[in-house]
C-alpha cells in the first residue's frame, strides 16, 4: 500500500479532523458548526441556497425579492409538501457528496450528514418516520450501501424518530439519468417507486432524505408512492439543491 494510503487509512481510523472535499487536515477550531467539515479554501465554494426560492421544491431564484412557487411547482404540483437543501450543487460540496458516493467512510457520513442542520438548525418540523431514497438493487449490488440511507440514518439520529429503510422501494432497472432533460426524467421515474401499503405509514408525516435534488424527478416519484401509501405529509430534506 502506497505511503499516502496506509496514512488515509489510518486517518480514517483515528477520526483525524479533515476537510470532506480535499482531504486536508482540519483544526477544530469550527466547533460542530457545519463548516468544520470544509477546510477554509473549500469553504469559500459554498454558496448557500437562500431566499428568493420556491417554497415546495427549494429551487433558487436569481435576484432579491420573496419566495414564490416556481413554473414547475405551479404547473405540476409536487407530492411533497416541501424541499430543504442548505446549499447549492456545486464546488467542494459537490466534490464532497461524489467521494461520499463511491467511498462511504463513517466519518463522511457524519460530516455530511451534519450539513443538514448546521446552517439552520434543524431546519423542518419533527418527522415520524425518516425514509431514504432507495438506491437500485443492482446498484447497490455494486457498491454495497446507499449514500442516502446513511444521510437520513444522521437525521432520524437528530429528529430522534425511527428510520426506514424497507418501505420505500425501487422498481424497474437502473438506468443513467445523465443527459436526459428534465420532462425525459420525469417520465422515466413515473412509477419508479413503490411503498410498502400495508405498512405503518398511513397518517404519519415522513421526511424523505436523498444527497442532491436536481430536477426533482426523483423525490417527486417517491413522494408519490409514500403519499399512495397513505403517508399524511412527505418533506423533503437534502445536502444540495442543482438548478
Ligand atoms: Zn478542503
Ligand atoms: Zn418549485
Amino acid at each position: 500500500m502506497a505511503p499516502t494510503r496506509i496514512l488515509s487509512a489510518l486517518a480514517d481510523l483515528l477520526w483525524v479532523p479533515r476537510c470532506v472535499a480535499c482531504d486536508s487536515f482540519v483544526t477544530l477550531a469550527g466547533g460542530d458548526s457545519v463548516y468544520a467539515a470544509f477546510c477554509p479554501v473549500c469553504i469559500e465554494s459554498l454558496v448557500p441556497a437562500e431566499s428568493p426560492r420556491c417554497p415546495k421544491c427549494g429551487l433558487t431564484f436569481d435576484g432579491a425579492g420573496k419566495d414564490h412557487l416556481c413554473g414547475h411547482c405551479l404547473a405540476d404540483r409536487p407530492a411533497f409538501s416541501s424541499s430543504y437543501a442548505p446549499f447549492l450543487y456545486g464546488g467542494a460540496l459537490k466534490q464532497a457528496i461524489l467521494r461520499f458516493k463511491y467511498r462511504p467512510a463513517p466519518w463522511l457520513s457524519t460530516q455530511l450528514g451534519r450539513l443538514f442542520f448546521g446552517r439552520d438548525g434543524v431546519p423542518l418540523a419533527t418527522p415520524d418516520v425518516v425514509i431514504p431514497v432507495p438506491s437500485h438493487p443492482s446498484r447497490l449490488r455494486q457498491r454495497g450501501f446507499n449514500q442516502s440511507a446513511l444521510l437520513a440514518r444522521h437525521a432520524a439520529a437528530v429528529y430522534r424518530v425511527p428510520l426506514d429503510t424497507t418501505t420505500l422501494r425501487r422498481t424497474g432497472e437502473a438506468m443513467p439519468q445523465a443527459g436526459l432533460n428534465r420532462a425525459q426524467r420525469l417520465k422515466r421515474l413515473r412509477g419508479a417507486f413503490t411503498a410498502n401499503s400495508t405498512s405503518r405509514l398511513t397518517g404519519t408525516r415522513v421526511l424523505l432524505v436523498d444527497d442532491v435534488v436536481t430536477t426533482t424527478a426523483t423525490v417527486r416519484a417517491a413522494a408519490r408512492a409514500l403519499v399512495s401509501a397513505g403517508a399524511r405529509r412527505v418533506d423533503v430534506l437534502s445536502l444540495a439543491r442543482a438548478s
